[in-house]
């Protein structure tokens, strides 16, 4: 009878006394009592009458405790369900409904407030610390310490993750043990992961980069973490000379580099930097490179496929690439129109196929058989191109494209102009609909902290660089771009915003 994500990721250490989690305050949590509070919470949830396939629901602060419920999952053959922390109940009663969660774990303070999203959907609602009485914790000090892990196939269900929202409505997406545990596998040897990695950990729990790239990776490899509530630039610097390896967002890149403190010293035993989640520009490839000598790796993933590809451990680390499709994992480009692969260095929709793919989701069946293709891939929403070695870009989301008069246009390398110009922090290109050519393009800009970007001057400016059709018709300065709790801009927002912009005055 077997668990093949738990026999592979966690049965390894039972018994074993070297620190899993290295905490902020010194202290260190070994592999084996991470597992055996795993246990407790195993024999909790079947105590409270949750059987393997039901679902639960875990919006609770990053801490051992959160990590070692999806542990307790795994054994128990419950479906782990993380949900973002700065969700609202509004929110959270979203997801609690449509996945049928039967229990909600919610931190001590979020309780209150999520008493009636629980009672209206059915589901048996507990704090998971110790917030006087009945909590979860407390009911699993009562549970003994051991237990036998329930029977799974490959193909049962481990987690339900919701993807971030940043084109619309989150999908739960349906992930098997295998897709977990294929992942897990191949990245330890692509990226040479032993038991003596200490990994830096500051990526939330609830999203697949933090949760089934890092900390699988870390189980899979038998290494430790440095674990991190969130990303803090004082603790990051303090704890950066204790670790081997990171894995951050652009911005946890940008963030260090900005601060002058954080020098090439500072990483003398790190062997690895990643970045993902969001594109990594060029010039923060250049300013860490000359910084502290390391080349950051690019990787691509996204919650229905954890990861689909990587810059190369060896060998050269292209900027403004994610690099190659991961072993076993094939990566297509193909026109969208007639869904055949595109020749090398035409734009187009990426694809995936691999034991990495998904389930389906949940409850979207007609959504799923629009993604999912019959022979196995699966259509990312995601426009990229291969360059002559092979390498992939990213160009931008397929439903951020812009087609005016019959042109493509790729926001992507409007904004990349658009950021450069003098007083621009940032931008966001957009497509809005026009009478004459279908959709025109608004350039949206935030200012840099008391600067008056001159949009006349840059549009001039734009007039050099780029063909006609490219260039914004409009553009306009607002206060910050709309973002989701994940940090990507929400275009769809933008464009209902600036909807109007070419409408025909009546
Ligand atoms: P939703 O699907 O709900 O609109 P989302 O796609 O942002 O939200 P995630 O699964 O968290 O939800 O994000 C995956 C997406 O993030 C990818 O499809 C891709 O657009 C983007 N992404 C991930 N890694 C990179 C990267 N290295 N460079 C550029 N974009 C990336
Ligand atoms: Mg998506």
């Amino acid at each position: 009878m077997a668990n093949p994500l738990f026999d592979r990721l966690f049965a390894p250490h039972q018994n074993r006394q070297s620190p899993f989690l290295h905490l902020a305050d010194g202290t260190t949590v070994t592999h084996d009592a991470f597992l055996r509070t795993s246990a407790r919470f195993a024999n909790t949830l079947t105590a409270l009458g949750l059987a393997p396939g039901d679902r639960v629901a875990v919006q609770v602060a990053k801490s051992p405790e959160a990590l070692a419920v999806y542990a307790a999952c795994v054994r128990a053959g419950v479906v782990f369900l993380p949900l973002n922390t700065a969700y609202t109940p509004a929110e959270v009663s979203y997801f609690v409904e449509n996945s049928g969660a039967r229990l909600l774990l919610c931190d001590g303070g979020a309780r209150d407030a999520l008493q009636p999203v629980a009672d209206a959907a059915g589901a048996i609602l507990h704090s998971l610390d110790a917030d006087g009485g009945g909590s979860f914790a407390q009911l699993a000090a009562d549970q003994g310490d051991s237990h036998k892990p329930v029977a799974r196939e490959a193909d049962d269900l481990a987690a339900f993750l919701y993807t971030s929202g940043t084109t619309g409505r989150s999908k739960g997406a349906m992930l098997t043990q295998q897709n977990l545990l294929s992942n897990a596998e191949v990245l330890v040897d692509y990226w040479r992961f032993t038991d003596r990695d200490v990994l830096l950990h500051a990526l939330p729990i609830f999203h697949t980069h933090g949760l089934f790239v890092a900390t699988n990776v870390i189980l899979a490899s038998g290494g430790s973490m440095i674990f991190l509530p969130k990303f803090d630039l004082d603790e990051m610097l303090r704890l950066m000379p204790r670790a081997t390896a990171m894995m951050g967002v652009p911005t946890f890149y940008t963030r260090l580099l900005d601060d002058a403190r954080f020098t090439g010293d500072l990483a003398r035993h790190m062997r690895l930097f990643v970045s993902g989640s969001a594109p990594l520009l060029a010039e923060t490839h250049e300013r860490f490179e000359q910084r502290t000598g390391h080349r950051i790796l690019e990787r691509y993933g996204m919650t229905e496929t954890n990861m689909n590809t990587s810059n190369p451990y060896e060998g050269e680390r292209r900027a403004g690439t994610v690099g190659f499709a991961l072993p076993g994992t094939e990566v297509i480009v193909t026109d969208p129109a007639t869904g055949n692969p595109l020749p090398q260095g035409e734009i187009g929709q990426i694809e995936v196929r691999g034991p990495n793919v998904f389930k389906g989701y949940w409850q979207m069946p007609e959504k799923t058989a629009e993604e999912l293709r019959e022979n196995g891939f699966f259509i990312t929403g995601d426009l990229g191109q291969f360059d002559e070695k092979g390498y992939l870009s990213i160009v931008g989301r397929n439903k951020d494209l812009i087609i005016s008069g019959g042109y493509n246009i790729y926001p992507k390398e409007i904004e990349l102009i658009l950021d450069e110009q003098p007083g621009v922090l940032e931008s966001a290109v957009i497509g809005v609909p026009h009478p004459d050519f279908g959709e025109s393009v608004v350039g949206v800009l935030v200012a840099e902290p008391g600067a008056t970007p001159d949009t006349d001057a840059i549009a001039g400016a734009l007039g050099g660089e780029l063909a006609r059709f490219k260039q914004p018709r409009r553009l306009v300065v607002v206060d910050e771009l709309p973002r989701n709790t994940m940090g990507k801009v929400q275009k769809n927002l933008l464009r209902d915003r600036f909807a109007d912009s070419f409408a025909p005055a009546n």
